[in-house]
């Protein structure tokens, strides 16, 4: 699944260009910096690799999703559509701007059943949030049609899916914006960094302001810049921007080893009879950093955990004993318990979304693991985890039909 698998000399030679001059800032320092401009440049890059026309590089993936939300005007009592199977990265973001997330269930894609979106409409609904999870995508025509018929935001967490596509486009570049993170365990890493990727001119000059105190950064002068908005610091470092143009341009060899692997342990559960899979809205524009399969039932999942891990087996994730990525674990978001003093209105309101029943969401979270996928795996190594797989589940799934 990770770039940081494979950090290696290309990343050296970048951050050591920094290095050399010592400008560790993305902005000013025009002289000693020499023609260096790494965030610059990762900018450029992120645009031209995913065909976005604007790209605003943040602190973090989370940092992203922030400034995103400001950008686009999401505020007091407005409320966002998230799904319950995310990180905690999504909630957060929406309630840093006063938002209100409005949880709602998945469907057998992992990401937000259009339907209940749908459901889930109402006169506060100011963005849809899709969340790409484990490097696929949302059902995206389905989810479009719905912003539009309302006239609602569509903004992509695209954090996790860096590469994917949806029929042809880059997920991220499908709604008004999109979020990636290239925090140390995502597809590409910069250590700690994320950006905003959007056609939108205007979008894209309030992330660039709002990422650094509001500069408007029209001048040579950073004393002398405007201040048209109020805005935080989120921005990046040229240190993390060397290592992030160092794995952007990777970025194919990391998937077509990705792609490769993922095929090989794909295709070898596909044989474990009772095994069933996540559906992916469009195969082709799948990443392969996740094979993610359900059991016929929980006792099953949880079987098959117990398996692998008695097996030697790592990397296979149940997200529903998860504190971090599913509803089930969120209990600091379920009970309120925020450091500071919400608005009354707004705690009362995310509470009460937070603690609906996910009948829908628990039903398919319960049988669902997703198992990662190694760069650096070759095809054998692959194969044989693949077969070690296949045995524990083949194992499980018998033992309960016998048990009946
Ligand atoms: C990682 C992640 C984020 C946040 O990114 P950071 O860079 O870790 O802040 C947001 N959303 C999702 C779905 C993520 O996986």
């Amino acid at each position: 699944m990770p770039g940081y698998e494979l950090f290696g000399a290309q990343e050296r030679k970048e951050v050591n260009d920094v290095l050399e001059t010592g400008i560790l800032m993305r902005y000013g320092f025009d002289g000693p910096r020499k023609g260096i401009w790494k965030a610059k440049e990762l900018e450029q890059e992120i645009c031209r690799t995913f065909g976005a026309g604007y790209a605003q590089l943040t602190s973090s993936g989370t940092a992203a999703l922030t400034t995103v939300m400001a950008a686009l005007g999401i505020g007091a009592g407005d409320e966002v559509i998230m799904p319950t199977f995310t990180f905690v990265a999504s909630f957060e973001a929406v309630l840093s701007v006063g938002a209100i997330p409005v949880l709602v269930d998945i469907d057998e894609t992992l990401t937000l059943d259009p339907k209940a979106v749908e459901a889930a409409i109402t006169n506060r609904t100011k963005a849809i949030m899709p969340v790409h999870m484990c490097g696929s995508m949302s059902q995206m025509d389905e989810l479009k049609a719905i912003c539009d018929a309302h006239h609602i935001l569509l903004l992509e967490d695209a954090c996790q899916a860096i590469g994917a596509s949806y029929k042809g486009k880059s997920v991220g570049t499908i709604g008004v914006a999109g979020t990636f993170s290239f925090d140390f365990v995502k597809i590409i890493t910069c250590a700690e960094g994320g950006a905003v990727i959007t056609n939108d001119e205007e979008i894209y000059k309030k992330c660039d302001q709002y990422t650094d105190h509001g500069h408007d950064h029209a001048g040579k002068d950073r004393g002398a810049d405007l201040h048209p908005y109020l805005g935080y610091n989120f921005r990046i470092s040229e240190l993390h921007a060397a290592v992030g143009l160092a794995q952007i341009r990777r970025l194919d060899e990391f998937l077509q080893l990705q792609k490769r692997n993922h095929s090989i342990i794909a295709n070898t559960l596909k044989k474990v009879d009772g095994l069933t899979f996540r559906v992916i809205p469009d195969p082709a524009g799948d990443t392969g950093s996740f094979v993610s399969f359900f059991l016929p039932t929980e006792d099953m999942a949880r079987d098959a955990v117990a398996g692998f891990a008695a097996a030697g087996i790592g990397g296979n994730f149940y997200w529903y004993d998860n504190n971090w990525h599913y509803i089930r674990k969120w209990h600091h978001l379920q009970n309120g318990s925020w450091m500071h003093r919400l608005h009354d209105e707004q705690k009362k309101q995310v509470m009460h979304y937070s603690n609906q029943a996910f009948a829908v969401s628990d039903a398919i979270m319960s049988r669902c693991i997703s198992s990662s996928i190694s760069l650096l795996w070759d095809e054998a190594q692959a194969q044989e985890r693949a077969d070690k797989m296949a045995e524990v589940l083949t194992s499980v799934i018998t033992k309960n039909l016998v048990k009946g």
